[in-house]
C-alpha cells in the first residue's frame, strides 16, 4: 500500500478479511504520523468541537498490525515504483532518509492529493497554512494556541475546506476575512445558488472579498502579516489555504501508471489500474466515471475513497467488487447554513450536451408555523426532453443539506421530475411542510419542461 489513509487501509483491512498473512503478506507505506484518519474533521478539531486528535483516528497504526497483521511502515515515503523489478523503493525519514526496498506482487496506489498552491504561497514564513493533513492541522492549532496568539484570520480560497475553516476561525474568536478569486464563494454550485452562500456568510459575521485575487503575503520578522490582493492588502496573522486540490500523480506518473483526461489515474470498475496488472488504485488520485455525464472525473471526498479501497481490497483478497461511480454528491456547513449539491450544476450540463432547465423554489424546512421553521432553496436542473433530472442543490439551514440525499438517490436511479412529483416522502410538521421542497421542486419543473 503506497498511503495510510482511507482508501489504502479500506484495501488493507478489506483484503486481509478474505486471506490471512500466511496467505497474504501486507506492506503499508504512510509517510505521515497517523492511519485511517479523518482529515474531513479537522475543521472541527480547529474549531473546538473535537478535543483530541485521537478521535479523529479511526484505527491506529497499532491496531493494524496486532488485529490486521498489516505491516505498517509510518514515517516513511515511497519515492519510487518499479513495475518491472516489482519493487517499491521508500525513504524512512525519521533515519535520515535511509532507504528501504520492499518486492510486491500486487500494488495499491492510494496516495491521495495534494493542495494546490501558487507562487505566492511557496513561503517559509510562519503562519501560512494548508489543512490536508493531521499534522497540518496539528501545526495550525499549535499556531492559533502561540504567543502571540493570531486575531486576524485570512482563509484563502472559498470552496468547502475554506469555508469549514473560515467557521473554525469564528468559534476561535478571531476576525475571520474569506478571499475567493470567483464572483461568488462555493463554486461547486451554481453562481446564483453560491450568492445565497455569500449573502449567508456576510450575515455570520464574515467578511467575505470574493471576485478578488490574491497575490501575495507580507511578512514580518518571519512571520507573516497581511495578504495582498488586487483590491488592497488585509492584515494577517494566520493564513489558511484552501485552494483545491489536485490527484497525487507524481509517482504514478513517473512509474508509467496511465493518466486520465481529469490528470488522474485511469482504473477499471474494479479498481485495477488500466493496462497495468497486479496494481491497484484508488481514493483521491484516480479518476471516476460521472454517473449523468458518462464522463471520467476527478472527485476527491472521503466517501468515494472509502468505498473504492474497499472494491480495491475485496478484489485482492479473491472476491469481486465493483465502483459504480459518481454522481457529484457533497454537503458542507457554515455555521448554520447548509449546502447541499448533487449531479450537474448548470455549465457542467451545458459542457456535457445536456438540454436543460433549471428551476429554484423557495421552500422551509419545516411547516412554517413550527417554531425553528427557517427558508430554504432548492434549485433543480432537468433535461429538457425526458424529465431527467441532471443536478440538484440545496441552501437552508436545520438539517436542509441532508436532503440532497433524495435527490441524489433520484438521480442515481434516473428518475424524471414526473415520478419524482409523486414520491411518497415522510411528512410532519417538525420535519417538512405538506408540501415537501423536494416535491414543490419536483412540480416547479414540470411545469419549466412543459
Ligand atoms: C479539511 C478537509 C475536510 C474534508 N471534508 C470532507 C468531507 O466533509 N466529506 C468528504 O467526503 N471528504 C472530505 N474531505 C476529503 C477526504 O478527506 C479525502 O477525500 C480522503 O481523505 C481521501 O482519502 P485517500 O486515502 O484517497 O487520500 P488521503 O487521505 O490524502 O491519504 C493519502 C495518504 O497517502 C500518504 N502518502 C502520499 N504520498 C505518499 C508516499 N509517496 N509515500 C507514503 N505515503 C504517502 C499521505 O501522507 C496520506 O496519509 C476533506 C478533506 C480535508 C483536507
Amino acid at each position: 500500500m503506497v498511503g495510510g489513509d482511507a482508501a489504502g487501509m479500506s484495501a488493507a483491512s478489506q483484503a486481509r478479511r478474505r486471506r490471512d498473512a500466511a496467505d497474504l503478506e501486507i506492506v503499508a507505506f504512510e509517510r505521515g504520523h497517523f492511519t485511517s484518519y479523518s482529515a474531513c474533521g479537522i475543521p472541527y478539531w480547529v474549531g473546538g468541537l473535537v478535543d483530541d486528535v485521537d478521535q479523529l483516528v479511526s484505527r491506529d497504526p497499532a491496531t493494524f498490525r496486532e488485529k490486521f497483521d498489516v505491516d505498517v511502515r509510518l514515517r516513511h515515503e515511497v519515492v519510487g515504483i518499479d513495475l518491472d523489478r516489482r519493487e517499491v523503493l521508500a525513504r524512512d525519514l525519521d533515519n535520515g532518509g535511509r532507504e528501504v526496498r520492499e518486492s510486491f506482487d500486487q500494488l495499491v496506489y492510494a496516495a491521495g492529493a495534494v493542495p494546490v498552491t501558487p507562487e505566492w504561497a511557496r513561503t517559509d514564513a510562519a503562519g501560512v497554512f494548508g489543512v490536508q493533513t493531521l499534522d497540518d492541522g496539528a501545526a495550525l492549532i499549535d499556531w492559533l494556541d502561540g504567543d502571540p496568539a493570531p486575531r486576524n484570520a485570512v482563509v484563502v480560497g472559498g470552496g468547502y475546506i475554506g469555508v469549514e475553516m473560515a467557521e473554525a476561525m469564528i468559534q476561535r474568536g478571531l476576525s475571520v476575512t474569506l478571499v475567493e478569486r470567483s464572483p461568488e464563494p462555493m463554486s461547486t454550485v451554481d453562481p446564483d445558488m453560491g450568492a445565497l452562500v455569500r449573502e449567508a456568510l456576510c450575515g455570520l459575521g464574515l467578511d467575505v472579498r470574493s471576485g478578488v485575487t490574491v497575490t501575495g503575503l507580507e511578512t514580518r520578522d518571519g512571520r507573516v502579516s497581511a495578504v495582498v490582493t488586487e483590491d488592497g492588502t488585509l492584515p494577517a496573522d494566520i493564513v489558511v489555504l484552501g485552494l483545491g486540490v489536485r490527484p497525487n500523480t507524481a509517482l504514478a506518473a513517473e512509474a508509467g501508471l496511465p493518466i486520465g483526461p481529469s490528470g488522474a489515474i485511469r482504473v477499471d470498475l474494479r479498481m485495477r489500474v488500466v493496462d497495468t496488472p497486479g496494481v491497484w488504485a484508488a481514493g483521491d488520485c484516480v479518476e471516476s466515471v460521472h454517473r449523468v455525464s458518462g464522463q471520467p472525473v476527478f472527485v476527491p471526498l472521503g466517501t468515494h475513497a472509502n468505498k473504492q479501497g474497499r472494491v480495491a481490497g475485496i478484489n485482492i483478497g479473491g472476491g469481486y467488487a465493483t465502483f459504480a461511480g459518481v454522481v457529484g454528491t457533497a454537503v458542507t456547513k457554515v455555521c448554520d447554513l447548509e449546502v447541499g449539491r448533487t449531479g450537474l450544476r448548470e455549465d457542467e450540463a451545458a459542457a456535457a450536451g445536456f438540454e436543460f432547465v433549471a428551476v429554484r423554489v423557495e421552500s422551509t424546512n419545516r411547516a412554517g408555523y413550527y417554531p425553528g421553521a427557517k427558508p430554504m432553496t432548492v434549485k433543480l436542473i432537468v433535461e429538457r426532453r425526458s424529465g431527467r433530472l441532471l443536478g440538484a442543490q440545496i441552501v437552508g439551514r436545520s438539517e436542509a443539506a441532508k436532503r440532497i440525499d433524495v435527490l441524489a438517490v433520484a438521480l442515481w436511479n434516473r428518475m424524471t421530475v414526473d415520478e419524482m412529483a409523486g414520491l411518497d416522502l415522510g411528512y410532519a410538521p417538525p420535519y417538512a411542510p405538506v408540501w415537501d421542497p423536494v416535491l414543490v421542486a419536483a412540480r416547479k419543473a414540470i411545469d419549466a419542461i412543459r
